[in-house]
């Protein structure tokens, strides 16, 4: 027996017009769904209806014409069919119909809804709004996202998964790794967070979750903006110390700790200097930036 996917089942319907192009066994054109899937493989043998036939196949002299019913599903079906209105050329061509936002169907196909409705969503996050936001850098924002789901490889995953890798942190060799260590318990991390205790940093943070509450923390007239230089240098130090970590077990170079300074910073400026982040605003986002900077930087 043909199986039609599930999804074109509940999200594709067939309106009939003349009944010439919508197939009687396949498409969904009444409320039993694809007829096929109702009677199963025999289906076109006690109807005599041919599997390739098309719906107007099932008409003659304007009423529907079906073998007398021998079983409940036919039975069934004869009972749809009296209230189905039976295709004729004035009824204009057969239309097929997408479900729309309110669940009913219309003739418009909108990816956006039928995405919406097939995905089963997971409740939202709290840390969305520091990974995507409109300062982000795209390829920053993806290894950060993937390392607040903690699904980076690193070394205590892969020898979760079996593999044979040695444990240690190839910057400090004297730990685990780990997203935390990784990230901002290593002295390698730990040293960069440390350059940026300025105004608003008190110390190096622990974990990602302590950068978010340091962000939702921030008061003053110029929190949301002081928040964004947050979010944006968090994924930029994320990302680096995720290049520069692959840097070292796969192409044995490496960056010392004032290089790996200058990256972060040099990426920093960039970004904040790009034309769509100049504003009039004062102070800019590049002097917020000044304003991490610890004074021992
Ligand atoms: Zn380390």
């Amino acid at each position: 027996m043909i199986q039609l996917k599930p999804d074109l089942q509940g999200f594709l319907r067939c309106s009939i017009g003349d009944g010439k192009t919508a197939m009687f066994w396949y498409d969904y054109w009444t409320e039993l769904g694809p007829l096929l899937l109702f009677f199963g493989s025999s289906g076109p043998r006690t109807l005599r209806i041919p599997l390739n036939a098309t719906v107007s196949q099932a008409v003659s002299n304007g009423h529907w014409n079906l073998p007398p019913a021998r079983s409940d599903i036919a039975e069934t079906l004869h009972v749809i069919l009296s209230t189905t209105r039976v295709p004729t050329d004035a009824n204009g061509k057969d239309a097929y119909l997408w479900r729309n936002q309110s669940g009913g169907f219309a003739a418009s196909f909108s990816s956006r809804v039928t995405w919406e409705r097939l995905r089963t969503p997971n409740p939202s996050v709290q840390w969305h709004s520091f990974v995507w936001f409109k300062e982000e850098i795209p390829r920053c924002s993806f290894i950060s996202w993937t390392a607040f789901l903690g699904r980076l490889p690193t070394r205590d995953r892969l020898i979760s998964w079996g593999l044979s890798v040695p444990p240690g942190c190839v910057f400090c060799t004297s730990a685990n790794e780990s997203h935390n260590h990784l990230f901002f318990q290593c002295a390698f991390a730990a040293a960069i967070w440390l350059r940026y205790c300025g105004r608003y940093m008190a110390s190096p943070p622990a974990s990602l979750d302590a950068v978010t509450v340091q962000c939702r923390n921030l008061q003053g007239p110029q929190a949301r903006r002081v928040a964004v230089v947050l979010k944006l240098l968090c994924q930029v130090i994320v990302h680096n110390l995720w290049r520069e970590r692959n840097a070292r077990i796969f192409r044995d170079v490496r960056m010392n700790q004032d290089g790996f300074f200058r990256v972060v910073d040099r990426s920093m400026r960039d970004r904040l200097l790009s034309p769509s982040l100049i504003s009039s605003s004062s102070p800019s986002l590049l002097e917020l930036y000044f304003w991490f900077l610890s004074p021992y930087s």
